[in-house]
């Protein structure tokens, strides 16, 4: 038995925060705006995980009103969402996602990413796709303000 799940995040980019992306910290002179790492990349793959599952969404689950997630790191939120599958008696089989950014270039990046994500996900790093596209100089995100990221995810029922 197999299901899919699809997930989707934005987070304004601005000075004086860190970017993070699939728990790896990226140079660059602008981070992601928000309560937890701001990490755009885990949290559409964290919105894959449960609506694969039907169990709800990350606002859900982590809520912004909660001291508990300020500045929580993503990867961590990852592994409390893993537990849920894995409740289910799912695992994952693989995750596909695209980041939409005008900048930083994150080829450089893509190892690494797979280094922290996979072993979380309990999947191998050829499990893991990450693509990156430009918004060709359109919007909020082709001006730079702002970055995002869909992602998709199969998991397959535990024998
Ligand atoms: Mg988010």
């Amino acid at each position: 038995m197999y299901r899919i799940g699809i997930g989707y995040d934005l987070h304004r980019l601005v000075p004086g925060r860190k970017l993070v992306l699939g728990g790896v910290d990226i140079p660059f002179h602008l981070g992601a705006a928000g309560h937890s790492d701001g990490d755009c990349l885990i949290h559409a793959v964290i919105d894959a995980l449960l609506g694969a599952v039907a169990a709800g969404d990350i606002g859900g689950h982590f809520p912004d009103t909660d001291p508990r997630w300020k500045d929580a790191r993503s990867t961590d939120l990852l592994a409390r969402v893993m537990e849920i599958v894995r409740e289910k008696g799912f695992e994952v089989v693989n995750v596909d996602t695209v980041v939409v950014a005008e900048a930083p270039r994150l080829g450089p990046y893509h190892g690494a990413i797979r280094d922290v994500l996979c072993p979380i996900l309990g999947i191998a790093p050829s499990d893991l796709g990450i693509k990156a596209k430009t918004a060709e100089g359109l919007g909020v995100i082709g001006e730079g303000s702002a970055i995002a990221c869909h992602a998709v995810t199969l998991l397959r029922k535990c024998a």
